[in-house]
């Protein structure tokens, strides 16, 4: 069903009572939304794909213990980690943990000390007003009731982006861009990032954390695409 006028409003303004007189519609099929659901409808939700297993070769032998994906990279969920990093739609952060509490019976209550995202350089965040991988972090807390610790991690330098680089490319770019500014006393922890492809950053990032004193760090991202293609 398509909604030419609905179209001004669907990635701009979610308010009911602007809803009545324009119905938003799903950012994927442009069909009219239900109430309650926002940014993607029910049918598009479900057609995305379940991550199915299969780690790139370049996540071996790295830092973190366990890994957790949600969906497989295909273009629905390219498109909804767009508007979460660069749109502000950032219900869609609760939409990812939602899911992650539907799938994955092992990210249970208690099993974490602290949820830690990776962080975004300070100008960035600044630029960007928020970090997408907060936003994961905090939806995730309030499900399972597992404090997030973002000050436990800094980004202290700026990196370059890692689009068209090779995994030793970016494990180069990742080299101590991290830090811990103090000892950790938590003894695993789950690290929460948006996009994993070679895991460059999570590992930098789980080295960061161990060093500091954190004995276990298990990783959750919503999708993994193959390197030439985030
Ligand atoms: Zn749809």
């Amino acid at each position: 069903m398509q909604n030419t006028i609905g179209k001004y409003f669907k990635r701009q303004i979610f308010d009911p009572i602007v809803d009545v007189f324009f119905p938003p519609i799903c950012y994927i099929c442009d069909c009219y939304l239900h109430p309650g659901h926002k940014i993607i409808c029910e049918n598009c939700w479900s057609e995305i794909p379940a991550f199915d297993g299969k780690l790139d070769q370049s996540l071996s032998n790295r830092s973190f213990d366990n890994l957790f994906i949600l969906f497989e990279f295909e273009d629905k969920i390219r498109q909804l980690i767009h508007l979460l990093k660069y749109k502000r739609h950032l219900t869609l952060a609760q939409y990812f943990a939602c899911e992650a509490k539907l799938r994955f019976s092992n990210l249970q209550y208690g099993s974490y000390h602290a949820i830690v995202p990776v962080p975004l350089y300070k100008t960035r965040k600044r630029e960007r007003g928020y970090n997408q991988s907060e936003e994961i972090a905090n939806a995730l807390s309030k499900i399972y009731q597992i404090p997030v610790k973002s000050e436990h991690l800094l980004r202290i330098r700026p990196t370059s982006s890692q689009t068209k680089m090779s995994r030793e490319q970016r494990d180069l770019n990742m080299l101590d861009a991290f830090n811990c500014p103090q000892k950790n006393h938590e003894k695993r922890i789950l690290l929460i990032d948006d996009v994993i492809t070679t895991g460059s950053t999570i590992d930098a990032c789980a080295k960061a954390l161990k060093k500091s004193g954190i004995n276990e760090v298990d990783a959750f991202a919503v999708t993994h695409p193959p390197l030439e293609n985030n």
